[in-house]
């Protein structure tokens, strides 16, 4: 598979990587070995770029499918803290259970504001001194947010963008409220612009516009100034359609099998404590008339992020 050059950071990837949360315990919850035989896979197909995070808890899945082979990804990693001595932390948990010297790629995970940045300032001045110590080797910023992604589209330290995009503007966020395409298209525009490298994330809405397959994949192709676009493969054949799809030999009446899964809470087992709500990026969760937690499957991203917070193990992934 071809590559291409991530902005000025000088390093090269595949235009498709691959979104490991989806394999993780929050999403499919394969085990090891089957998670790892995926990755493995898609690095033998040429896919040469892994997204994970300390939050997705998915390390030991990248490791396993890399040990005793001679593949080397280029491996994103990203943390949620704010302070200095956290992400200094997050990013030696990393080298050591990554079982390397040098991350590729860290970032701060999911910025939501400028406040927010600005909340995080320790964490990003640690990030900028791995860099300069050789720790890591590229860092920015990971978000939903449109006024986030325009604040690291100016931001020279910023090396990286790594925002939300699909054709149907879904989890998109700007302020308070819901951003749209065509406003994150601009402030990628302007990344790339800069020299940042930007990968893309959820082009298929966390699965939910998988049925426009081609429409989504094609969209996100489109997109001026980005270099690559990170997905969730769940078995080898969704592997296969991709490459497919990049090599321009997908079957042009492919339609996928259409996913049923649903993010679901288990009433009996939910306590009310709003850890969920408070966690979902997306406004996706709500309290019902008993006080218990609900999704409105209209906005649910099915990104995962809810159910590690939840301390009953109520939220589940159903289909
Ligand atoms: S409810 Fe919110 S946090 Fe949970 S999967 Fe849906 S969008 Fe993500
Ligand atoms: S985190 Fe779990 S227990 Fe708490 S409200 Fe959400 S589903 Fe219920």
């Amino acid at each position: 598979m071809y590559k291409k050059q991530l902005g000025n950071t000088g390093i090269e990837v595949t235009p498709v990587g691959f979104g490991v949360l989806a394999i993780g315990s929050t999403q499919l919850n394969l085990s090891i070995e089957d998670g790892a035989d995926i990755i493995r896979y898609a690095l033998e197909k040429g896919i040469n770029f892994l997204d994970t995070a300390q939050y997705y808890r998915t390390y030991p899945y990248i490791r396993e499918a890399l040990k005793g082979t001679s593949y080397d990804p280029v491996i994103v990693s990203k943390c949620l803290d704010s302070d200095y001595d956290d992400m200094k932390y997050a990013v030696e948990e990393a080298r050591r259970e990554l079982d390397r010297d040098l991350i590729d790629i860290f970032l701060l995970h999911e910025v939501r504001s400028e406040q927010d940045f600005n909340y995080r300032l320790g964490a990003w001045e640690y990030l900028q001194e791995a860099k300069a110590r050789g720790l890591v080797k590229a860092i920015g910023v990971s978000t939903h947010h449109v006024d986030v992604a325009e604040l690291v589209a100016e931001n020279p330290e910023a090396d990286v963008l790594f925002p939300l995009i699909n054709f149907k503007s879904m989890g998109i966020r700007k302020g308070h409220g819901f951003g749209t395409k065509e406003e994150m298209a601009e402030a990628i525009k302007k990344a790339a612009g800069n020299g940042k490298g930007v990968f893309a994330m959820k082009v298929f809405g966390g699965g939910i516009l998988i049925n426009d397959y081609r429409k989504a994949l094609e969209y996100a192709f489109s997109l001026d100034g980005v270099h690559s676009l990170m997905i969730g493969f769940g078995n080898r054949d969704e592997v296969d359609r991709i490459i497919e799809m990049v090599e321009g030999t997908l079957d042009p009446n492919y339609t996928p099998d259409l996913s049923n899964k649903k993010i679901w809470i288990e009433q009996g087992d939910c306590e009310g404590c709003g850890n969920c709500i408070e966690r979902c990026p997306n406004e996706a969760l709500y309290v019902n008339d008993i006080g218990l937690a609900y999704v409105d499957h209209s906005i649910c991203i099915r990104c995962g992020y809810c159910a590690p917070v939840c301390p009953s193990r109520a939220i589940i992934m159903i289909g």
